[in-house]
């Protein structure tokens, strides 16, 4: 069944080109999802949330974005680790709102350990989460873009998808991987109005960085704050961390008229660290 949804506009903001259209953005309850959540909302797209999180502050985010920017949002507790769950919330995003124009594949999790001591249920489980998902969940929506000729596909995957740390085999092969899905669906969909890139960020300081930093302090024995001067920022030659909302800006772009050209490109916002 597909419901017809009638954007309430608040009366002082101008629609966008993109206000109506309906985004899906993965790992959306936290973080980068929840930046890009938030820059797609303000250019006047329902929302499909998704994530783990606590049921009430999902609901309030969930809430205040449709409050504030006068979209629809409704939220999947889908697991990305899960084929039959990323079906799940693709289906429940057309009975909300009829197709899916933008899929933003951004669920994501982290382990650091060395090589000889990996355990294999956390590559699994990164490989599943950062990899897979995007390849279930693209497949599920490249049909119905085709069909009406314009799609947008963005990707979150990382530095790590250009070069490598040591100690984080599973994400940068996870992270590599999306790339060659981005650019290999890119070509596949360019002459039907889709496109398909990958954003790569350096490091933002969202939980799934700060959860890092402790660990990391311990590991070394150093302090929290020489963990982020000398280890995190140390790849960054601004010295300064990313922010949930430049990587939201480059996602609203992306999905305009504007990034029409723009196609199976792999898109650092890292501070400069992949030009060294
Ligand atoms: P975060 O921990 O703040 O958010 C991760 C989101 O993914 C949360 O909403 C979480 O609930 C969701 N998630 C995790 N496992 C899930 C699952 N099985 N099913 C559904 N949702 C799940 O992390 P973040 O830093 O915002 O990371 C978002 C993406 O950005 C990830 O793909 C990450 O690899 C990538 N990234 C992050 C950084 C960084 O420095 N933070 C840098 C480069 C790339």
């Amino acid at each position: 069944m597909q419901a017809t949804v009638i954007n309430r506009a608040p009366a002082d903001r101008v629609p966008s080109e993109l206000t109506g259209k309906c985004a899906i953005v993965t790992g959306s309850t936290s973080g980068i999802g929840l930046g890009i959540a938030q820059g797609l909302a303000e250019a006047g797209m329902n929302l499909v949330l998704n994530g783990f999180g606590e049921a009430r502050e999902i609901e309030a985010t969930r809430r205040r974005l449709a409050d504030e920017h006068g979209i629809e949002a409704i939220y999947s507790a889908a697991d990305m680790a899960k084929a039959a769950d990323i079906e799940a919330m693709i289906e429940a995003e057309r009975d909300a709102f009829g197709n899916v124009d933008v899929l933003v594949n951004n669920a994501g999790i982290q382990h650091v350990e060395a090589i000889e001591t990996f355990p294999p249920a956390k590559w699994d489980a990164i490989i599943a989460i950062n990899l897979s998902s995007a390849f279930h969940a693209t497949r599920a929506v490249v049909p119905g873009m085709k069909q009406r000729k314009w799609g947008r596909i963005v990707n979150i995957a990382s530095a790590h998808a250009l070069v490598a740390s040591p100690f984080k085999s599973a994400y940068v092969a996870a992270k590599h991987g999306v790339l060659g899905l981005t650019k290999t669906v890119a070509l596949e969909t360019a002459e039907h109005g889709i496109t398909v890139n990958a954003i790569c960020p350096g490091y933002v300081l969202t939980p799934l960085v700060q959860k890092q930093i402790p660990e990391t302090a311990k590991a070394r024995g150093i302090t929290e704050e020489q963990v982020i001067r000398d280890v995190l920022l140390h790849a960054q030659p601004t010295r300064q961390f990313v922010t949930t909302e430049q990587i939201a800006a480059l996602t609203v772009f992306l999905c305009t008229g504007a990034g029409a050209s723009i196609t199976g490109a792999a898109l650092p916002v890292e501070g400069g660290w992949t030009a060294q």
